[in-house]
């Protein structure tokens, strides 16, 4: 058996400029930095993009230059050792929950990601990042049609999986085994390809310290590999971005201690979504849940409704107003309504 291992972070913080001034304002909040954005950086993005690992002198090893250019090198870095396959993935432009959007709307946000990936990256992106993994149908027909080869999904969006053309579909109670990519025909007859991310240890990972020590980390990781399953099994994790150093302190040194450990000691092969499912292309067939998320119990509600998420404030607090103010907003996209 082949064990492959894959850890994909999400980066992505909201615009916080004041569309008047073009600056962001000092947030007293995000004290001693000037703003969130200059304390996430600090905290989560530089650290991750500078790997640091503690030797035995526990003195701090750095390698890569700066911020936002450290990506731009991770995703090029990533493609030598990956057989030419990058780790960055495209994302929609502005983080804007697909399934709720108009055709059109889903079809901007899709194409605005990828030429955006292809101006930073000097690259075409193989996979695209759903915001809150929210996903329809109609979502992957225009991801498929654009050339994207897969996406990522939370198990729990996974509703019917058969094993090949000749076998009965199976409802999935307790969503998708993670281990395998499987292949979503759409209604045009395309497909696209959707990787389920192991949603126990996502959720460890995220909520339940199992970053306090990357060894234990590498070996949770380890320890969902099946021996008697498939010749390839992928064990992969997809959370924020942020939970490494930032939501975690330090998250970002387990987290390169954890792939150290893996490599250093042989037990499975460091890979990326792109380089495992070029080697390991789906032999499975998925249906998705219509109008699901990584975030929302309720599918989506918790953009649209009083869904019966708490994502806002403190008892009492409620979201009946995400419904007005959409609809509000849909009154002046359509011209219906003006300043
Ligand atoms: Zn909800």
């Amino acid at each position: 058996m082949e064990c492959y291992v894959c850890i994909h972070c999400h980066f992505y913080q909201p615009p916080r400029e004041n569309p008047w001034l073009e600056t962001v304002e000092s947030q007293d909040s995000a004290s001693p930095y000037h703003d969130w954005n200059e304390r996430i950086a600090r905290e989560c993005y530089l650290p991750n993009g500078a790997s640091r690992i503690l030797d035995a002198e526990r003195r701090i090893a750095k390698r890569a230059p700066e911020g936002y250019q450290r990506i731009l090198d991770g995703d090029r870095e990533s493609q030598k050792l990956f057989s030419g396959h990058g780790a960055a993935l495209a994302q929609a432009y502005n983080h804007t929950i697909l399934p709720l959007s108009n055709s059109r709307d889903k079809r901007t946000q899709i194409l605005w990601g990828i030429k955006d990936f292809q101006h930073r990256f000097s690259r075409d992106p193989e996979g695209t990042w759903l915001p809150e993994t929210a996903v329809d149908l109609e979502t992957l027909e225009i991801l498929s049609a654009e050339g994207i080869k897969f996406t990522i999904l939370a198990p729990r969006q996974a509703a019917q999986l058969r094993v090949d053309k000749d076998s009965p579909w199976i409802d999935l109670e307790y969503g998708a085994d993670s281990r395998h990519p499987y292949a979503c025909t759409l209604p045009s007859g395309r497909t696209i390809a959707l990787f389920f991310y192991d949603g126990g240890l996502a959720t460890a990972v995220a909520f339940e310290k199992l970053l306090f020590s990357g060894e234990n980390f590498a070996r949770r990781l380890l320890s969902h590999f099946d021996p008697e399953g498939d010749s390839a099994q992928l064990m992969h994790v997809a959370t924020d971005g942020e939970t490494y150093g930032h939501h975690h302190s330090h998250g970002d040194m387990a987290l390169a201690f954890a792939l150290q450990y893996i490599q250093e000691n042989k037990l499975a092969r460091l890979t990326n979504y792109g380089e495992y499912f070029a080697m390991n292309p789906p032999t499975r067939e998925i249906r998705i849940k219509e109008r699901t998320s990584w975030s929302c119990a309720h599918g989506v509600g918790r953009w649209e409704s009083d869904c019966g998420c708490n994502a806002g404030g403190g008892p009492g607090w409620n979201q009946q107003w995400r419904g007005p103010l959409r609809d509000t907003l849909l009154l002046f996209s359509i011209g219906r309504l003006q300043m």
